[in-house]
């Protein structure tokens, strides 16, 4: 199924456009009247990390008059491997802001607009109002629902993308032609169930494989050029070298875009994903300590027994002195239980805390009442203990 273009033209170009795109006017299906309708397209990409840099870079390069970026967060040095729109000088600096200088770079015709600012319920409406089509680069399921419910309800087209290790996915949703998000993905999956790429880890190139079909599908949105993926989801495996297509349909029991929606309006996201599950958050409720309080215990000789739930290759990176490794899924088979000190004290800790709160609920469920964990996990550990280590 094919669709209009977005986008109306520009009234022209000029010389030095011309010059420019001079590689896009002369393919006849683009031609002049396509890249006049860059000129004239609104874009706003959601994050202008892993998925946005190669998105923004080349949307800026096609030509697409107007870019918007929402990004809050500051350049890491761990963002680099697969950021390529950040550089090295640009570490500690706004991502909005060395992505806008980037942008500039690759095209100074572009107008960059930067939201310095986090989503939002209360923003969103606002910000999407404003372009023509918005390209999701974020990689956490509240945004991902934020995204789409705006979307719907403001009937806006946007295209999505989403990666983690060596996989990757992408598609076009827009509920008034075809199906949304939540028409494939009804509800998030349960907190803790899929690690993040900071928790998991993501192949760089990755983001350059899934972002060019972004960027690919809203140029031919755009311009209203051939088939857009709307209705099918593209699933990309960088080991095997397959991309394989599911037809996605529109559920007409949707929440948000079927017949009788029940969510009509933005609802909280942070809580309809859970960041962490009930059971984690009560079992952490009372009994979370920071990492200066085990560094006190541990000069003080108190009688714990400190347990990094992460993986092998994460306790490689870094780990807490004296802390024995014990994957978080032996705890969730239930294997590692029976090995634990019962005259100890448990601390547990992870990379963050998010994996540590699941095992918290494991080990208060088994009876194991004092045992706490390290909120911030190994992280937070080496930022405020030992600066000297790394992060990842
Ligand atoms: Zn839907």
């Amino acid at each position: 199924m094919s669709l209009p273009p977005l986008v109306e033209p520009a009234a022209d170009l000029t010389v030095d456009e011309v010059r420019r795109y001079s590689r896009h006017l002369i393919i006849p299906d683009f031609g002049m009247s396509g890249q006049k309708r860059l000129k004239n397209a609104k874009v706003l990409c959601v994050g202008a990390g892993g998925l946005g840099s190669p998105t923004l870079l080349y949307l800026a390069a096609a030509g697409v008059g107007t870019l918007g970026i929402i990004e809050f967060d500051t350049v890491d040095e761990s963002n680099l491997q697969r950021q390529i729109i950040h550089g090295q000088s640009d570490v500690g600096k706004s991502k909005a802001q060395s992505a806008r200088e980037s942008v500039l770079e690759a095209n100074p015709y572009v107008d960059v607009v930067l939201h310095e600012e986090r989503l939002e319920a209360d923003n969103v409406m606002e910000l999407f109002a404003q372009y023509d089509l918005i390209v999701d680069g974020t990689d956490n399921f509240a945004t991902r629902y934020l995204v789409n419910d705006a979307c719907v309800l403001l009937g806006k087209p946007y295209v999505w993308g989403s990666i983690y290790r060596f996989d990757g996915q992408a598609s076009v949703f827009w509920a008034e032609h075809g199906p949304c998000y939540r028409c494939l993905y009804p509800e998030p999956p349960p907190p803790g169930m899929v690690p993040s790429c900071a928790e998991g880890g993501v192949l760089g190139v990755l983001c350059a494989s899934i972002g060019s079909i972004q960027t690919n599908e809203a140029i031919k949105m755009l311009t209203g050029m051939g088939e857009p993926l709307l209705g099918r989801l593209m699933i990309y495996d960088a080991l095997e070298m397959t991309y394989r297509q599911v037809k996605v349909r529109k559920d007409p029991e949707c929440a948000v875009c079927g017949k009788n929606p029940t969510v009509t309006e933005l609802i909280d996201y942070e809580a309809f994903c859970g960041v962490v599950s009930e059971e984690a958050q009560e079992a952490a409720a009372g009994s979370t300590i920071t990492p200066r309080t085990l560094k006190e215990w541990m000069d003080a000789g108190e009688n714990i027994h400190v347990i990094d739930v992460r993986e092998p290759n994460e306790y490689e990176i870094v780990s807490i002195p004296g802390a024995v490794l014990v994957p978080k899924n032996e705890f969730l088979m239930g294997r590692a239980l029976e090995n634990l000190p019962q005259d100890k004290k448990i601390v547990l800790h992870c990379k963050t805390g998010v994996r540590s709160a699941e095992v918290l609920a494991v080990l208060k469920s088994a009876g194991f009442n004092d045992a706490v964990h390290v909120g911030g996990g190994v992280i937070g550990w080496v930022n405020q203990i030992e600066p000297e280590k790394p992060v990842y």
